[in-house]
């Protein structure tokens, strides 16, 4: 599989039924590389009548049973094969990642290995789905059985473009359903050349069990959504493209997983490792350049300690050189595309309108990275609750830091949120600790650390920030339908 480097344009297409295509019409949709404009890729633009056939063909592959009545240890060795094709392309993949999306080569390899794992994890769970024996009254013998779920349409966003696809994937096909995947417009070359790997593998996959269909998400993700044999709808995107998916999915009932924004805080208390706090925080919002649904774009910090946080910050970020993806040393890529900057930097300057102080960054970059979409390393202080810089996601490199005196006010302003998705506490104090675990209104909370999660543990967001739980065995509850027999005996 060898891919552009040194800008060659390819012309990819889709892959339904088992066969790579154009669209019916031909119409194609321009890709290209943040980090300098270049266009690199073209990739079909699928029309309504494409997606029928990927649906039906989706559905055929279901009903054929080879997949769904697969001895499911089976299933699992398959899935240990696409583990160890995507751990032998994995560099290969980062490069295209890394060129498609802007972040670095560094953070793209882990990111695709971790998608590897996640394939490992799910492989050694596809013969341990399991009903129940059911004590019930009188002379009867009652069982539930976890059959697949069916046809999944897989709808992926542009920031981690092909680990967010592959962490539904794994729990889908170790289910037995099949999959329809649909990459974001902006990112689809490493989804595809993923794709083309594990079918160059010969894996043993049977044919249909994976399409996937490129093109905008308005036309074919919403026809996804509302079409009566997709069975499962999983949605990774913005809060309001999951309401409008999941309204989509209402016409036929169609369950959905929805993993949606977020605005992360981290709580930092006096008695917390002030060094390597600093160092984390930057991590949690400054890696892929901010882009994350899971970024920790509030910081909460003692007014104790609220001073030398912020210079130890201000410090760490001289260690964040900023550059095309692919370049040596670089620790912050390009945002994932022109426009997306702009609105960045739009909500930025409306937020510090609305008051703040800020520290350091706050621009474009020009000179030679002028071409790319490379945003500076933010931070504001004196953000107050009520300033969007604090309630909105942003979605870029841009650190929100807010003053606290006492735990109450600490745990009232972090969870003053739509959002509840990730939250980070920094103590050494263990009650402390365990209180802010307990009752933070969030999917996830991190002690001491920031940002972390592994294929074994639930990625799961609540209030606006999602439906349903994405990794760990609770992931399998979505891809699974529960029947209940009884027998009178
Ligand atoms: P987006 O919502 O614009 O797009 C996500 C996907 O949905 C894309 O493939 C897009 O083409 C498709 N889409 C757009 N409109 C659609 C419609 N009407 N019907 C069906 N599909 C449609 O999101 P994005 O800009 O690609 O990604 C950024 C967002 O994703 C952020 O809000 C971020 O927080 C969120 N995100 C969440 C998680 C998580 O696990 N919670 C992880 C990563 C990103």
């Amino acid at each position: 599989m060898e891919w552009r480097m040194g800008n060659i344009m390819q012309a990819k297409k889709m892959w339904i039924a088992g066969e790579w295509c154009d669209s019916e019409d031909g119409a194609t949709a321009d890709v290209i590389d943040p980090s300098n404009g270049e266009l690199i890729a073209t990739t079909p633009k699928a029309t309504l009548g494409d997606v029928e056939r990927c649906v039906q063909a989706s559905k055929s592959a279901f009903n054929d049973s080879s997949w769904r009545k697969m001895d499911p240890a089976q299933r699992g060795r398959i899935m240990q094969k696409i583990a160890a094709v995507t751990y032998a392309e994995a560099k290969n993949l980062a490069k295209i990642e890394s060129q498609n999306n802007g972040k670095t080569f560094r953070e793209a390899l882990s990111e695709i290995r971790y998608g590897a794992w996640t394939f490992e994890y799910f492989s050694g769970l596809s013969d341990k789905i399991e009903g129940s024996t059911i004590p019930v009254p009188g002379d009867r013998f009652n069982y539930s059985l976890r059959q697949p779920l069916g046809v999944t349409a897989h709808i992926v966003p542009w920031n981690f473009p092909l680990q967010l696809a592959l962490r539904s994937f794994a729990p889908a096909l170790a289910a037995g359903c099949t999959i329809i995947a649909k990459p974001a417009s902006w990112t689809p070359l490493s989804l595809i050349a993923w794709a083309e790997a594990i079918e160059a593998a010969d894996v043993g996959l049977p044919s249909g069990i994976l399409q996937v269909i490129t093109g905008s998400g308005g036309l074919i993700g919403d026809a996804l959504a509302g079409h009566k044999d997709v069975d499962g709808i999983v949605l990774t995107g913005g809060v309001p493209t999951g309401k409008a998916v999941m309204a989509k999915a209402s016409e036929n009932l169609t369950p959905v997983t929805l993993e949606l924004g977020g605005k992360g805080a981290n709580i930092v208390f006096q008695d917390a490792n002030i060094r390597y706090a600093a160092k984390a925080v930057c991590f949690g919002i400054f890696m892929n350049a901010g882009q994350m649904c899971w970024a920790g774009s509030r910081l909460l910090v003692h007014e104790d300690v609220h001073d030398e946080l912020v210079e130890a910050i201000v410090t760490e970020i001289a260690k964040w050189p900023i550059g095309p993806g692919m370049s040596e040393g670089v620790r912050m890529g390009s945002l994932v595309h022109q426009t997306h900057r702009a609105e960045v930097l739009e909500k930025l300057n409306l937020g510090l309108s609305q008051g703040g102080k800020l520290v350091i960054g706050g621009n474009a970059i020009s000179g030679d990275l002028e071409s790319g979409a490379f945003m500076e390393p933010t931070v504001v202080t004196d953000v107050s609750t009520d300033n969007l810089l604090f309630q909105e996601e942003l979605f870029g490199p841009v650190l929100a830091v807010t003053k606290f005196s006492t735990e109450e006010e600490a745990m009232a302003m972090a969870n003053d949120s739509d959002f509840g998705l990730l939250n980070g506490v920094w103590t050494t104090d263990l009650s402390r600790a365990h209180r802010f675990a307990r009752d933070l209104e969030s999917g996830m909370v991190s002690i001491n650390e920031y940002p972390v999660t592994f294929p074994q543990t639930a990625f799961t967001g609540w209030k606006q920030s999602g439906i349903g739980v994405e990794q760990s065995k609770d992931a399998l509850n979505f891809y699974t339908k529960v029947k209940s027999v009884n027998i009178k005996l």
